[in-house]
């Protein structure tokens, strides 16, 4: 059987592309702009075992973060997988007593209140997503998959079953196809019975702060201009810390090389980061940058068959977890394919078919 994963590039993709290798089957990964070029190289790369307990993602993350534990043991590489502490908190505002006082880590400026401690080192971990992106998608290649470079434009088929996908006007013949274009999988409704996948904006900045902050991943409340925003704080293995707030509703460009933050966004992002720590100097920023999450309609992902058809699937939609479900959302798809069902997790609640398909003629202007 040969399979060809689209937007292979995302650690989805890669996932995909990679479980699928490892049962032997005959895999071909198309990618338009390079390996973790979008949201897969651009993340927190924060993990959490149990975070998603009482929704129906909950079986997804817990099997993902224990995958997520043993594949330093089966793939070559370092991406800096490392346990955690994660703390939810607060930065004082003015007139409020604690404004001044010590924070309770060390390495923060002074006013920013730490109120809870929210995940252990067992329950909470992190990667840095990049790197795991490329790690798992280097393990597919070793393992024989294919990459294509290039943008794919059509689907073949025959009646209801795909038989091939064209990429910028050639086609790759294949048995069955996964579409995996994280929010540029929109496109793919065009081609197939599928609901709509959004785009929403995050910006980040990414600082080098050597081994000066330790494990310590926070979610903080921050006032602004009288609102009060969240903003994350992700220090990573490789000594890079990555802090993200302000998501907003921006057009998703056709293009994922073409995708840039907002000016204003990140000259607010690096202002209250500064006020966060004194090791977020402006000297030290390696990355400012911005990225789509793909989300759906009721926020849960879709992975599974494509309604109305024969060898195509979906997996996308992943929203804030796409680093953490990756690896599940992969076994899980190459359980799917190979075998007809799952055996790990239960995807009936990611089933494409529970949404309503998006209307392609929505997608002309494009
Ligand atoms: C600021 C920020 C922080 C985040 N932090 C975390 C976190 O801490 N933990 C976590 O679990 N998740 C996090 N996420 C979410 C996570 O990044 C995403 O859910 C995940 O990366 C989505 O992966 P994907 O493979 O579906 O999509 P993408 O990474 O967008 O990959 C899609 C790929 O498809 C390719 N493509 C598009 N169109 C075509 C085409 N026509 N032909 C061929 N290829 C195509 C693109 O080039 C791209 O490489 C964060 C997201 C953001 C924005």
């Amino acid at each position: 059987m040969r399979v060809v994963v689209c937007g292979g590039g995302g650690v989805i993709g890669a996932c995909t592309a990679y479980f699928l290798r490892r049962r032997g089957i005959d895999v071909t990964v198309v990618e338009r702009t390079e390996v973790a070029a979008a949201a897969s190289g651009k993340a927190g790369g924060f993990l959490a075992q149990d975070w998603c307990s009482g929704t129906p993602l909950d079986a997804l993350a817990r099997r993902s973060f224990a995958l997520h534990a043993q594949l330093p043991g089966e793939i070559a590489g370092d991406w800096g997988y490392r346990p955690m502490i994660a703390y939810s908190g607060f930065v004082a505002s003015d007139g409020d007593a604690r404004r001044h006082a010590p924070s309770a880590l060390g390495w923060l400026g002074d006013g920013v209140v730490i109120a809870q401690r929210i995940g252990t080192a067992k329950t909470t971990a992190i990667v840095h997503p990049r790197k795991f992106t490329s790690a798992v998608m280097d393990a597919a290649l070793a393992l024989g998959a294919g990459l294509h470079p290039g943008r794919v434009t059509g689907i073949g088929r025959d009646g209801d079953r795909a038989t091939g996908v064209e990429v910028e006007g050639s086609m790759v013949e294949t048995d069955a196809v996964v579409i995996a274009m994280g929010p540029w999988s929109l496109l793919a409704a065009q081609w197939m019975s599928l609901p709509a996948v959004y785009g929403q904006r995050s910006p980040s900045i990414v600082y080098d702060t050597a081994n000066d902050v330790p494990a310590d991943a926070l979610f903080l409340e921050y006032e602004e201009d009288g609102n009060v925003v969240s903003i994350e704080v992700f220090p990573r293995a490789d000594g890079s810390t990555h802090i993200t707030a302000l998501s907003d509703i921006a057009p998703l460009p056709l293009d994922p090389a073409a995708v840039t933050p907002d000016v204003d966004a990140i000259a607010r992002l690096q202002s209250m980061s500064e006020r966060l720590s004194p090791l977020f100097r402006p000297e030290k920023i390696i990355a400012q940058q911005a990225c789509f999450r793909p989300v759906t309609e009721d926020g849960l992902p879709l992975i599974g068959k494509v309604p109305r058809s024969e060898g195509l699937y979906v997996a996308t939609g992943h929203n804030v977890w796409g680093i953490l479900n990756a690896p599940a959302t992969g076994e899980a798809l190459a359980e799917l394919i190979a075998e007809g069902a799952t055996r790990e997790v239960d995807l009936s609640p990611f089933d494409p078919a529970r949404l309503t398909p998006l209307d392609p003629s929505l997608l002309q202007a494009r």
